[in-house]
Order: C-alpha cells, then structure tokens, then sequence
C-alpha cells in the first residue's frame, strides 16, 4: 500500500496487563505506543503515534495481538514533538472515512491546530516532515487544558497532569486505580529523563514536574522511549534523584 513506506519493521507488543498494550519503539526517531482497548465495545484508545514511518510496523504489531487498527477512535498524545506526533497525519489519512478523534493539551493542541512545523521538529532536528513522507496540516485536536480525568472504558479513567519541562505541552496520563502512568518523555525507566534544550524546554520546570509526578503511586511507568517498567514509583524516584543532582550545576 502507498502509504506504507521504508521502515516495515514490526513494532512489538505485549499486553501489560488486561486490555492495556505497549508496543516498542522502532529505532529512528520513533516513540513507545500504548493501546487500551474498550472492552464493551472493542474500541482501541491509543497513545501517541509515533514518527508515522512506522505506523505498518505497528499495524503488523497490533495484529499480531489481534487488534485492528480500524478501531481506532481516540489519539491521546503526550506532547508535540515529531516522535510522537507525525503518525497523527498518516493515521487520519488511512482512516479517513472514519477519522479518530485527537486529545491534546495546551500548547500541543495549539501547534497541532496551526500546523506549526517548527514546534513539531526543533530545528536541531535538521529534519523536515516532508522528508519523512508526512505533509503537516492544521488539525482539529480536543483541548485537554480544563479536563481532569477522562474516562476511556468502564475500566480504564486515566487523569490528566500537566508537566512540562521537556515541551510546554507535556502531559501525564494516570490511571489511579490501577496505578498506571503514561508520562511521555518527562521521565525513563532507569533514572533517566526527557532533555529539557529543546525549545519550550527547562530544566528548573522539568524538576519541578517529576517530583509532582513523584507523589503519584505508580506501578507501571509506560514512558514514550525505552523500556516500561513494573516498578514505577522507585523508578520515578531514581530520575528524581538523578535530575537533582545534576540540577544543581545550573
Ligand atoms: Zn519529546
């Protein structure tokens, strides 16, 4: 299919626990991607789109798991950056006759509305969305800026923390009950941390979002790169503790 090109690899996935999958990044400039599905309706919520090159892998991915992509309905995105914004375009093209709807917050819904491609790729990035086979074009994206909680399924109520440092448009996606935190690219697995030297960003304001993120219980942390991890809140802990140490150089 034409809109199937370059990087076909297949982005696996795993259920994490019961109706919530994660599927791995691919290794060019991709994110992790997260689906719930609606068990009462098998509709499928995702989780950031990734970079868009990588959307068949992720198709092949998800079928594997017999998820269809068809159902998609709902894009919850993280933040604006290209890793996990781009798939958005290809994503609304190949469903186009029944388009999902995108959630945003604040700043990233604003970039996305305008088509602002240079909040999308920071400059540093040397890249262009047209070289990745994407044409950025303003987008109709739900403002998540006034909205507390959402709920996706009679299982699934995920609450929405603002926590920018990285991107003035980060979020967390947390689900309390059963301690699940979506938090993008503010914190990894292993003590590591989102980069705060892209534009928008700020290390004092990135400290200052993981200890708030630091308070919440987390079991499975499902960051926007690297691993997950079933022990979220030490993990939470150790990036805190990391950043901190380096905060004090500034
Ligand atoms: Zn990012």
């Amino acid at each position: 299919m034409m809109f199937f090109e370059k990087d076909e690899s297949e982005k696996t996935g795993k259920e994490v626990i019961k109706n919530l999958f994660f599927f791995s990044e691919n290794q060019m400039l991709d994110c992790n991607q997260y689906i719930v599905k609606n068990e009462d309706t098998s509709e499928l919520i995702l989780f950031d789109a990734g970079n868009g090159i990588s959307l068949a892998g992720f198709f092949k991915g998800m079928e594997k798991l017999n998820l269809n992509y068809e159902n998609i309905t709902k894009v919850f995105l993280t933040h604006e950056h290209v890793d996990h914004v781009l798939g958005v375009y290809k994503l609304m093209n190949i469903l186009k006759n029944n388009p999902p709807e995108i959630f945003a917050y604040g700043a990233t819904t604003k970039t996305l509305e305008e088509g602002d491609e240079t909040k999308i790729l920071p400059i540093a990035l040397g890249i262009t969305a047209r070289r990745l086979g994407v044409e950025i074009i303003p987008l109709k994206v739900n403002d998540l800026s006034q909205i507390k909680e959402i709920r996706i399924s009679s299982e699934f109520k995920f609450q929405i923390h603002y926590t920018p440092g990285h991107s003035l448009g980060s979020i967390c996606y947390y689900e309390p009950e059963k301690r699940v935190l979506i938090p993008g690219d503010l914190v990894f697995k292993g003590g590591s941390f989102g980069r705060y030297d892209f534009p928008g960003g700020s290390l004092k304001t990135l400290i200052n979002s993981i200890k708030y993120v630091k308070e919440l219980d987390v079991t499975y942390l499902l960051p926007g790169h690297m691993g997950i991890s079933e022990n979220g809140n030490k993990n939470i802990e150790l990036s805190y503790r990391m950043i901190k140490s380096m905060g004090s150089f500034y």
